[in-house]
């Protein structure tokens, strides 16, 4: 799910490189056509889903007759594909909330669940992880930091680590583009500037949530929902070079720490052979050229994401689905020019202070608490938006 996406793009590099273990079943997409039917004639799907209408019926209409490839379209089409008995395993790598409908799907469908799609976790955490025991489904953690959380946990595990002799995760945070940089100065970046991360290829959504630290305030809520960790044994420690991608501290004092080359393919690959180790295709590890590991404490000064994401957590309830939604109206509104850099968390924290958080009891409640926090958001994008057309116009 995803399939045209970064993620999406480097599971498909793997799976390649071992066609004797992995058949794809289904891509998914949003609008990119191109991509898709590219993807098709490599990989010769049964079904590829467009959420587009219209992508999808350009999609049919372009599809070879060498291609056996059904085009299906929308969320029902999505669920139809994640639950289909002929499926092991599924990426979820969609962008967004948007990804929560078929990440869940799957989950209920006791499917092996290689999990990128943090915004679902974060949105519908408690569904999610209640979907995930009662269906026996497995989830491994594709984020780089948790899937070196996971590799890190205790060895006699299944696919839910113990957390025996656990005393704190330690979540590596590169620090993103603008880690250096003033608040006056974050105040003029621009999408460009955000999206150019120092170490990791990415989509632009993420790669701004880096930028801001939101990025890691999302994982911070996601560490907590799958190791199933109180937010006060999950620390923050911002390590630039993005060598280490987290650490496990033990009751004995033993830290263990996973290091690699940062390249999507590595997680993605131990998600896809776990409990085998596969090629990634991805360069061994130079230290001697690396020569450095720093650590930092990070700046919650001029990174308030961070902070709004604890207060999330700890308001509990769909407040994270509030913060998550708000987030996504930000970035997306930053990414057209329409607001500066730094209005993201104050867009994020108007969220939190005026939508009401309540009990995620359901999908259609957390869908509800969403809705309601991108409406407002888009308000105070508006409100924001205005005063700065107003400035250039000055
Ligand atoms: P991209 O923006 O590169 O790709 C997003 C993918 O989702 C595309 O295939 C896109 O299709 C599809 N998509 C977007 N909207 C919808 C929709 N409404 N319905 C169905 N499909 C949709 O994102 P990334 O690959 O960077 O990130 C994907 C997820 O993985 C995110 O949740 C991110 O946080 C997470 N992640 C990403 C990492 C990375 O290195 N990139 C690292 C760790 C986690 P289309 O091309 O048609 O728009």
């Amino acid at each position: 799910m995803g399939s045209t996406g970064s993620i999406g793009v480097n599971t498909l590099d793997v799976i390649a490189r071992h066609p004797e273990r992995y058949q794809v079943f289904a891509l998914a997409a949003n609008t990119s056509v191109d991509a898709m039917l590219a993807q098709c004639e490599t990989f010769q799907p049964r079904f590829a889903v467009m959420m587009d209408e219209a992508a999808a019926q350009d999609l049919h209409t372009r599809m070879p007759d060498k291609c056996s490839t059904e085009v299906l379209h929308g969320q029902q089409a999505l669920a139809r594909v994640v639950t289909a008995p002929e499926v092991d395993m599924v990426m979820a790598a969609i962008v967004g909330a948007a990804g929560l409908p078929s990440t869940l799907a799957a989950a209920r469908a006791g499917k092996t669940l290689l999990l990128a799609n943090k915004e679902s976790l974060v949105m519908g955490g408690h569904l999610l992880m209640q979907a995930v025991r009662e269906s026996g489904a497995q989830l491994l953690p594709i984020d780089s930091e948790h899937n070196a959380i996971f590799q890190c946990m205790p060895a006699d595990r299944g696919a839910r680590p113990s957390l025996e002799g656990v005393s704190k995760v330690l979540l590596t945070a590169s620090g993103g583009p603008f880690r250096c940089w003033s608040h006056e100065r974050m105040r003029e970046a621009t999408p460009e500037q955000a999206c150019a991360h120092p170490n990791w290829a990415m989509g632009r959504k993420i790669s701004v949530d880096s930028a801001s630290l939101m990025n890691k305030g999302l994982e911070f809520i996601e560490a907590c929902w799958i190791f199933d960790l109180a937010p006060q044994q999950v620390d923050v420690v911002v390590h630039p070079q993005s060598i280490i991608h987290s650490m496990v501290q033990y009751r004995d004092g033993s830290v263990l720490a996973q290091m690699g080359n940062p390249d999507m393919r590595t997680p993605i690959a131990y998600g896809l052979g776990w409990p085998h180790r596969i090629d990634a295709g991805v360069a061994p590890l130079d230290l001697v050229a690396t020569g450095q590991l720093d650590f930092e404490a990070p700046d919650e000064g001029r990174f308030p994401c961070l902070r709004l994401a604890r207060e999330a957590v700890a308001a509990g309830g769909t407040a994270m689905a509030i913060c998550n939604a708000a987030n996504e109206v930000a970035v997306d509104a930053f990414l057209g020019r329409q607001i500066r850099f730094t209005d993201i968390p104050a867009v994020i924290e108007q969220a939190l202070t005026q939508v009401i958080s309540v009990e995620p009891v359901s999908l259609a409640v957390v869908e509800a608490a969403d809705t309601e926090a991108r409406a407002l958001a888009a308000d105070v994008v508006a409100g924001l938006a205005g005063g700065l057309s107003l400035m250039s116009n000055a």
